[in-house]
């Protein structure tokens, strides 16, 4: 007993997501659907081991469906379930099962419901949202009118769940994620770790930390770069919670001792949102003084919860004039040294700070292109500075001619690293 205890718990249940939809696969929309149900299932320890999408074409839905239930322990199937006539999925489902479409009252009922409840008729097309095929159980959507499905074979769950991101996140919510976790949850449990860096390419990253399956095979690490920063993502599956978290322990002891210098959280947050908590929980406060960014420094750090809390107050002081009027630059460092320059962000740094009263100010000035670049200054050229009751720290940047948001992003990046450096005290 306990031996087949034990071979059931070490295989992780399986799953196959269908998406439908012609505008997932001409690029109209993006199938956001996926990769939200990929990421709930594996939170419950089940391992998505393939998606597709088809367009509204019955015959190859219905060949995705059969190819997919015979394969695997739960199939996933979102989309073209509305009642026009480009929603073709109930009726893949009708020819591929053999059976008929049936009318459910308890649907109907919902569906006359949901539109009373809006003060609308309910017309025909509406109500052929109650014919099912026969054989599924339906489960009434709260949000909509196409009802979630689901033919259960005692070894297999077919799920079929509508498009719209909402009403499938709802029906997941209520229906479909118990469900599954009755029948399959606790078999092998999946762990998944965020380590976030800035300041070092992919690359180098590797060549610090390198791959970890030969140290420990059942845990696998990615790497995941984008324009800020570098997110090294730590997964392990196994069949006992605390062997798993004692594994994961020694790789995350590894990784943390590698990448120390470049890791500025063990949390999957972002570095706005790690500002954010450094200033909250040592009840700091900070001003900033934006050129090239146009604010966008401000509008991140405000977007996390309880910014008021610490961020007080965000100039873009984009012409050379405000820096002269809102921050009180001399206007002569900006004709000797140049509007993107070390002395003028020193300057930027030092008058919001004093302005704003706060505890640490930061300012940044660059040039984000295409255009605008002079002499010994190219496109990307970024000055950076960050003052604080030690004083104040600059640095000069080049960051080539990606393009203007993403330098302008980069430049955020690079300064918010500074001054997470300066307030933590380490080297900048
Ligand atoms: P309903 O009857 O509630 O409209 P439905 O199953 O017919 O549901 P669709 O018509 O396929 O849903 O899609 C409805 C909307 O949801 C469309 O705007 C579609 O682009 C969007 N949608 C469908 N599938 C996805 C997906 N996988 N990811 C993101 N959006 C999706
Ligand atoms: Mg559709």
């Amino acid at each position: 007993m306990a031996g087949r205890q034990g071979s059931s718990r070490s295989r992780a249940a399986r799953c196959r997501i269908i998406t439908v939809g012609d505008e997932l696969l001409n690029g109209i929309r993006v199938d956001t659907n996926t990769s939200w149900l990929a990421d709930k299932l594996s939170e419950m320890g089940i391992m998505t081991e393939q998606a597709v999408t088809v367009g509204d074409d019955p015959v190859m839905i219905a060949a995705s469906v059969r190819e997919a239930v015979g394969g695997t322990d739960i199939v996933i199937v979102t989309g073209g379930l509305g009642p026009t006539l480009d929603d073709r999925t109930k009726e893949a489902l009708a020819d591929l099962f053999e059976v008929k479409m049936t009318p459910r009252p308890e649907v109907e009922e919902a569906v006359r419901g949901f539109f009373e409840e809006r003060g609308r008729e309910t017309t025909r097309v509406n109500l052929d949202q109650a014919l099912v095929p026969a054989g599924f159980e339906c489960r009434v959507n709260p949000r909509g009118t196409a009802p979630g499905m689901l033919k259960d074979d005692g070894s297999h769950l077919l799920f079929v769940l509508p498009g719209v991101p909402g009403e499938m996140k709802a029906l997941f919510e209520e229906w479909v994620g118990p469900l599954i976790n009755d029948r399959y949850g606790g078999r092998r449990v999946i762990v998944r770790r965020w380590y976030r860096t800035t300041g070092i390419g992919e690359s180098d990253l590797f060549d610090l930390v390198g791959g970890l399956e030969e140290m420990a095979p059942a845990v696998n690490l990615a790497y995941l770069p984008s324009p800020e920063g570098t997110t090294l993502y730590l997964t392990g599956s196994g069949a006992h919670e605390e062997t798993l978290e004692a594994l994961l322990d020694s790789a995350e002891a590894h990784i943390v001792r590698a990448a120390r210098q470049y890791l500025y959280t063990t949390s999957d947050i972002d570095l706005p949102e790690h500002i954010a908590d450094l200033f909250s929980r040592r009840g700091l406060t900070l001003a900033t003084a934006e050129s090239c960014t146009g604010g966008l420094i401000a509008s991140r750090l405000t977007d996390v919860p309880g910014a008021s809390e610490w961020f007080r107050r965000g100039w873009v002081t984009y012409s050379d004039e405000a820096k002269v009027e809102e921050l009180g630059v001399p206007a002569e460092i900006i004709s000797e040294f140049g509007a993107v320059s070390s002395p003028v962000v020193i300057s930027m740094a030092e008058g919001a700070r004093s302005r704003a009263k706060t505890d640490y100010a930061i300012a940044v000035s660059g040039i984000a292109g295409p255009t605008g670049e002079r002499p010994g200054k190219p496109v990307g050229f970024t000055c950076i500075a960050c003052a604080g009751p030690e004083g104040t720290v600059v640095k000069e940047h080049h960051l080539g001619s990606g393009g203007r948001t993403r330098n302008k992003r980069r430049s955020m990046v690079l300064l918010l690293d500074l001054l997470r450096r300066v307030v933590d005290g380490l080297d900048p």
